[in-house]
């Protein structure tokens, strides 16, 4: 069968990884396969073509793969926000709740200029709760988040409520 290729064709259901209840949709399918993962690099820069972003931030460690090569189509710098400890020099951290525990995260205090137009990239939104923390730290430099995007969206778990007010795209939805 032929037709535009279907992202979630290329996208695995790991039950109970990584741990006991949790579906997992393991990315790796549709990274290993050379049309996919450019089918889906290619249909995020068409949607922000033309959107004025001048920074794309990806999120460790999933985020980065999307992020640096639609940075790179969209003639955009490209900003990791690390876990704590990895940057080198001074930073911004905001600490966010896990299931069990908090996390920090963080991102370089230069990196985003005041009123810089920025694109938030991760591989996928569940919670909510990760790209909460990247939007805080884009916010606390100054930033204005004029997108925040996703490849898959797990819609029934609401992560979107969060993020109200903000422009959400996601390639594939469950
Ligand atoms: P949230 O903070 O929105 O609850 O979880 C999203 C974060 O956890 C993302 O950074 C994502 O990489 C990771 N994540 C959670 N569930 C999954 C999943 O089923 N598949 C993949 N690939 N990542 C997941």
């Amino acid at each position: 069968a032929s037709g535009p290729l279907r992202l979630e064709d290329w996208i695995r259901d790991i039950p109970d990884f990584p741990q006991k209840g949790v579906l997992f949709r393991d990315i790796t399918p549709l990274l290993q396969n050379p049309e996919a993962f450019r089918a889906a690099i290619d249909r995020l820069a068409a949607h922000y073509s033309g959107a004025g972003i001048q920074t794309v931030v990806g999120v460790e460690s999933r985020g980065f793969i999307f992020a640096a090569p639609l940075a790179y189509l969209l003639g955009c710098g490209f900003v990791p926000v690390r876990k704590f400890g990895k940057l080198p020099a001074k930073t911004v951290s905001v600490e966010y709740a896990l299931e069990y525990g908090t996390n920090i995260v963080e991102m370089h205090t230069d990196a985003i200029k005041p009123g810089e137009r920025v694109l938030i990239v991760d591989d996928l939104l569940a919670t909510g709760g990760t790209v909460s923390a990247a939007m805080e730290l884009v916010e606390k430099l100054g930033g204005h988040i004029a997108g925040i995007a996703f490849l898959v969206e797990l819609t029934y778990l609401k992560g979107r409520e969060r993020l109200k007010g903000y422009d959400v795209f996601a390639l594939i939805k469950y």
